[in-house]
């Protein structure tokens, strides 16, 4: 073919790839189809290798999407955590939970333990495993999301962030428990709570123990409510022990004097 009219076609092609939306394929189809050519690949191979990369990358994409969406506060995965550092959690049961079921199943999860023991940690290695499976996920820290639905509120505007809450599926709430809430921030987020009762998943992270519930949720009635809908389809961790930072400062300051 002259070079000109090949030069021609890729121009058309390159225009209806974007039309359709395949800038994978358009950014690659000339190189594999040197490739094709080299190898002596036939029209339908290659033409699978293409669309084969645009679904990878579209595939990875949306997975970065949905981490963004997440708004993790920081970004910890399984690998980094060491489970024998807490010997009471069942590693095998958490890594049972990290496959999803239970948010298929609208199963709740509550991580209770003291300060750094890992909760935001395995809460959000969890997060990560959901938005890897193609769940949506949102993280917040219990007093950000009491913050945000009380602006809602003043804005007018609580329905739609309730509407987006709702779309989720599984809510993230971390470090209940260390700031308690004015009355009727405890009732906002005892309503979104409440909402996803047996229709989609939360998870929850606190230092204090269910008997202590009732400080941050001020009023016996609200907080035994809030705990038996909770707690009713639920995986409960228990984490205590000493804090894993605090541990490994100790370590490294004791590697500091024999060094
Ligand atoms: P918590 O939320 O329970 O207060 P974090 O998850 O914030 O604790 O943990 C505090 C720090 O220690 C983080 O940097 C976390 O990655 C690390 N950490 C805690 N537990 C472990 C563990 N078992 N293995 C590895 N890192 C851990
Ligand atoms: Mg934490």
């Amino acid at each position: 073919m002259p070079e000109d009219q090949n030069k021609n076609h890729n121009l058309l092609l390159k225009a209806n790839l974007k039309q359709l939306r395949l800038p994978t394929i358009s950014a690659e189809f000339e190189k594999l189809a040197r490739e094709a050519t080299a190898a002596g690949e036939g029209h339908e191979q290659y033409l699978l290798r293409l669309t084969e990369l645009e679904v990878a990358t579209r595939a990875t994409n949306a997975l970065k999407a949905r981490i963004k969406q997440a708004a993790f506060g920081v970004h910890k995965d399984f690998d980094t955590y060491d489970f024998s550092a807490v010997p009471g959690l069942n590693k095998q049961k958490v890594m049972e939970l990290a496959r999803g079921e239970w948010i298929e199943q609208h199963y709740n999860c509550c991580l209770i333990g003291s300060p750094g023991t890992g909760k935001t940690h395995l809460a959000t290695a969890l997060g990560l495993a959901s938005c890897r499976q193609g769940r949506r996920v949102r993280f917040f820290t219990a007093a950000n999301l009491v913050t945000r639905l009380e602006e809602a509120q003043k804005q007018y505007q609580l329905d739609r962030f309730l509407g987006q809450l709702d779309k989720v599926d599984l809510l993230i709430c971390d470090e209940l428990g260390y700031l308690s809430f004015s009355r009727p921030g405890a009732e906002l987020l005892f309503q979104v709570f409440a909402d996803r009762y047996e229709r989609s998943s939360l998870l929850i992270t606190s230092n204090l123990a269910f008997s202590d519930w009732g400080q941050v949720f001020q009023g016996e009635r609200m907080t035994a409510a809030l705990l038996d809908r909770l707690t009713h389809r639920c995986h409960i961790f228990e984490m205590n022990g000493e804090s894993y930072r605090f541990r490994e400062s100790v370590k490294a300051q004791k590697g500091k004097k024999a060094g």
